[in-house]
């Protein structure tokens, strides 16, 4: 069993896919090629914004937002401590300060309840994560930035295709920007990834960031680098774009199935009112005693897993400066010591899914060490 099936989709979608890089073999336009413009039109319209600048990842594309912000030194910017380490790394990266609000328990996103107390005279921006698969407020979290005059950037890498009350994640704030890393909802085969807004001023400076600071040639007007998306990854990624929404579809079929057959025994994801999820991960909660444990006699039996993610960015050597302790954020250290994603991907058979509940459900009855009522409701 795979935790994530890149093999069988390749080979399903493969006379596509094939034809696609074919084609770039063929033209030889390897940088910035013609299938870089036809996917950022697609994205563009599928999210519903008007512009979508291709880069060279989900990482980069968060970088190069906070830089076309003119966001660094003395500037604060707030996120979450419960995510994967580019969400706060890319703040240092410019020189600016992480500030981290905790999650909520429910949906392991930023809790907006918390966020106005985290608002100084130094915040420039906020970094909600849309994590696992479903976004955040944005509703309220894009208010409280107006009212504040902050930026709101949506770390959409694990949520691409997601929506909130018919909007599409990545398309519901100032700007949006999501990953193409293999593994992701839409994935390439490298590294790639997108920022999306409708203000025609960053657009640009996205575009010039991407492109050593440059639109024209020779002619530098920004502090840029080397962040383009390879030509190739757009064939990749238009090659697949033409099922996504059947596995979006799948996706959510293949969680509803999960939530029923492990229903009574263990936490399954829950839904935000008026979110879509794409399940990049699923996700459950288990007692964080004996999760190490579960995750050998899974293993054990041939069930893959994972833990996104084991350790805070609180609690983290490389932001250590920052001052925080453990303690600061009491959902996300929670999160962090129950979670468990099991696997997850469009091809997943009902027999696979029936043969990873009852492995999970028969280990979890046989754990002696757990005595407590939390995981069961
Ligand atoms: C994967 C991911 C990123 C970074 O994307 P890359 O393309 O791997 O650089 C950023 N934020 C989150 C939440 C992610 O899951």
């Amino acid at each position: 069993m795979q935790f994530i099936d890149l093999k069988t989709q390749y080979e399903r979608y493969k006379k596509e896919i094939d034809q696609r890089m074919q084609a770039v073999l063929e033209h030889g336009r390897y940088i910035m090629g013609p299938e870089v413009g036809e996917l950022e039109e697609t994205l563009a319209e599928f999210v519903g914004v008007k512009h979508c600048i291709t880069v060279s990842s989900g990482t980069h594309s968060l970088e190069i937002a906070l830089r076309a912000l003119n966001i660094g030194p003395d500037d604060e910017v707030i996120t979450v401590s419960f995510s994967w380490i580019s969400s706060a790394e890319v703040i240092l990266l410019v020189g600016a300060r992480p500030v981290f609000v905790d999650i909520d328990p429910e949906t392991f996103t930023m809790d907006e309840k918390l966020l106005e107390t985290a608002i100084t005279k130094k915040t420039k921006a906020i970094i909600p994560v849309s994590l696992f698969g479903q976004m955040c407020n944005m509703e309220a979290i894009n208010a409280i930035a107006e009212r504040h005059g902050l930026a709101v950037i949506e770390d959409a890498a694990q949520s691409f295709g997601a929506s909130r009350n018919g909007k599409k994640s990545c398309g519901s704030s100032l700007i949006g920007s999501t990953s193409f890393f293999p593994a992701k909802p839409l994935g390439c085969y490298g590294d790639g990834g997108a920022l999306f807004t409708d203000d025609d001023g960053l657009a640009e400076s996205f575009r010039a960031i991407r492109t050593h600071g440059g639109v024209r040639r020779h002619y530098h007007t920004h502090v840029g680098t080397n962040g383009r998306l390879d030509t190739l990854q757009a064939a990749v990624l238009l090659g697949k774009f033409s099922y996504f929404k059947e596995e979006i579809l799948a996706r959510s079929d293949i969680a509803e199935r999960y939530n029923q057959l492990l229903n009574g025994n263990i936490t399954t994801p829950a839904v935000a009112n008026g979110n879509t999820h794409v399940y990049a991960q699923y996700t459950v909660r288990t007692e964080p005693e004996s999760r190490a444990e579960l995750v050998q006699r899974l293993r054990g039996r041939g069930i893959p897993t994972g833990i996104y993610y084991p350790k805070c960015f609180h609690e983290q050597p490389v932001f250590e400066h920052l001052g925080y302790s453990y303690g600061d954020f009491p959902e996300s250290e929670k999160a962090s010591r129950e979670v468990l994603s099991l696997p997850m991907h469009p091809f997943l058979t009902p027999e696979e899914q029936q043969f990873v509940a009852d492995q999970l459900t028969d280990i979890i009855k046989k754990q002696p060490v757990q005595t407590g009522g939390t995981i069961h409701r």
